[in-house]
C-alpha cells in the first residue's frame, strides 16, 4: 500500500506508518534503563559511592538511549544499493529504525519488514519534514540518473542529481540528521586521469554529465562539511554486482546481465569489448564497507570527500571465462555501444589505499567466489 505524502493527512487519523511508529515509541518507553534503576545497583556495586554510581548508569543509560534511537532514512532504497542496504541496516539497527524511502515501490522484503514510505527527494520542503517528523539522525541518500541514463537526458540529470543531493545537504543543515552517506563513483575520474592503480589524489576531468555530477557532489560534500560541519561521507563506488534487483542503468550493467543470460540463455551479447577492464566490486562487500565507512570514527576520516574504492578489476573476456568454469558451453558476443565510450574514460583499476588505512575498508570476494555465488544464487531466484 502507498502512503500518502505526510503533510497532506496531519488533520487525519494515524497511518499505517504513523501507528508503526507510534507502537514502536510505546515500546521504547516502557523498556527504557531508566525504569529498570533500583536499589540492586547499588547493593551490586557495594564499596563504591552512591555519587559515582549514579553518574555511571546514567551515562550507559544515555549512550544506550541515544544508540537505540538512531532513526535512518534511505532515499532511493528501491534502488540495486537501497534493496540491499536497507535490509543490511535493519539488522543492525532494528527494523523500526531504518525508514525506507522511494519514488517507486520497494521489494516485497522491504516492504514486510519495516517503515516504507513514497518520497521525492527532489521536494525539498516534504524531505524536511520526514526528518524533523522522524526524527532522523543519519541519512543515505541513494537517488541519483546513473552513466549509461545520463548520457541520454545530460540536463535532466544533471539538475536531478545534483538538487537530489544539495537537498539533502541542505535539510542535514537545518535539522538534526547531521550524517549523511552520498555514493560518488568512480566516474569523477576522467581520460587524462592514470589508467592503472587510480590514485586518491589525482587529475579528474570527467567528461561523462554523470561523472561530472558526482565531482561537483563531492566538491559540495567537503563544503558542507567544512562549512556548516554536516558529517559528510562518501566512496568513489566501482561497478556493483548484485542478483536482487536489477541494475539501475549504468556503464558496468553488463557484469550482473551476464549472469542472468547466462543461465538463461547460455550465451550473451556485451556491449563492451572483450578487452575493457574496469573495477567491480560483489554487493555484500560494498553494503559491509558503506556501513563501515558510516559507524567509523570521523576523527580518523582526513577526506571529506570521497574515499576510493577499487574492489577486483576485470575485462568482460575474464568474466566470461569465469563463468566457463561452471558452464562450460557458455558463450559471449560483443557488439559496443555508445556505453563504450563511457568505460574507455574510466581507470581500468584503483589505488584505495587511503580508505584501508583511515576506515580499514576490506573486501572478500575474488572473481571466482563472485561468480559462484551469482551463479547459485540467480539460478534459486529463476526457478522460484
Ligand atoms: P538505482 O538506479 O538502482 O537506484 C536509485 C533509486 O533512486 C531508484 O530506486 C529510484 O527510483 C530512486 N530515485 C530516483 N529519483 C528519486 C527521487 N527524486 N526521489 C527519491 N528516489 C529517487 O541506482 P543504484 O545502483 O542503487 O545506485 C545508487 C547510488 O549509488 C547512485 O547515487 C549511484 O550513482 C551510485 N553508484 C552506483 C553504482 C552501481 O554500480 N550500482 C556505482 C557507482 C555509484
Amino acid at each position: 500500500m502507498t502512503i500518502k505524502p505526510v503533510e497532506a493527512r496531519s488533520h487525519q487519523a494515524p497511518s499505517q506508518l504513523e501507528r508503526h511508529h507510534l507502537h514502536r515509541d510505546e515500546k521504547f518507553r516502557n523498556n527504557r534503563p531508566a525504569l529498570r534503576w533500583n536499589n540492586s545497583i547499588f547493593q551490586r556495586n557495594r564499596g563504591k559511592s552512591r555519587r559515582n554510581v549514579f553518574i555511571y548508569y546514567f551515562c550507559s543509560a544515555y549512550s544506550l538511549n541515544k544508540k537505540i534511537m538512531d532513526n535512518i532514512l534511505v532515499i532511493g532504497s528501491s534502488g540495486q544499493i537501497g534493496s540491499e542496504l536497507v535490509m543490511a541496516l535493519r539488522k543492525i539497527y532494528g527494523n523500526d529504525h531504518v525508514y525506507a524511502t522511494d519514488i517507486k515501490q520497494p521489494t516485497l522484503e522491504i516492504r514486510n519488514s519495516g517503515p516504507f514510505q513514497i518520497l521525492d527527494v527532489l521536494d525539498f520542503k516534504n524531505l524536511l519534514h520526514f526528518l524533523v517528523r522522524y526524527k532522523i539522525t543519519q541519512i543515505y541518500n541513494l537517488a541519483a540518473v546513473l552513466s549509461g541514463n545520463a548520457e541520454k537526458i545530460p540536463l535532466q540529470a544533471w539538475d536531478i542529481n545534483m538538487k537530489a543531493l544539495m537537498n539533502t545537504l541542505e535539510a542535514a543543515r537545518q535539522s538534526d540528521a547531521r550524517k549523511i552517506f552520498w555514493p560518488s563513483s568512480i566516474a569523477v575520474f576522467g581520460p587524462t586521469t592514470p589508467r592503472h592503480n587510480t590514485p586518491q589524489l589525482t587529475v579528474m576531468e570527467p567528461n561523462t554529465v554523470y561523472g561530472i555530477s558526482k565531482l561537483a557532489g563531492e566538491r559540495w560534500g567537503e563544503y558542507y562539511h567544512k562549512r556548516y560541519g554536516v558529517d559528510f561521507r562518501s566512496v568513489r563506488y566501482p561497478g556493483l554486482i548484485s542478483y536482487k534487483t536489477e541494475p539501475g542503468g549504468g556503464t558496468t550493467d553488463y557484469a550482473v546481465e551476464i549472469f542472468f543470460d547466462a543461465i538463461e540463455k547460455n550465451s550473451y551479447q556485451c556491449f563492451l569489448k572483450e578487452d575493457t577492464a574496469l573495477p567491480m566490486m560483489f554487493m555484500d562487500d560494498a553494503i559491509t564497507n558503506t556501513i563501515r565507512l558510516m559507524q567509523a570514527d570521523g576523527n580518523k576520516l582526513s577526506l571529506r570527500s570521497a574515499y576510493n574504492m577499487a574492489g577486483i578489476s576485470f575485462d568482460p573476456k575474464e568474466l566470461a571465462k569465469a563463468i566457463q568454469k561452471h558452464l562450460p558451453d557458455f558463450s559471449i558476443s560483443y557488439k559496443p555501444d555508445f556505453r563504450q565510450a563511457i568505460a574507455d574514460s574510466w581507470p581500468a583499476s584503483i589505488d584505495d589505499s587511503v580508505a584501508q588505512k583511515d576506515w580499514w575498508l576490506k573486501t572478500e570476494y575474488g572473481l571466482d567466489e563472485m561468480t559462484r555465488v551469482m551463479l547459485e544464487k540467480i539460478r534459486e531466484k529463476l526457478s522460484k
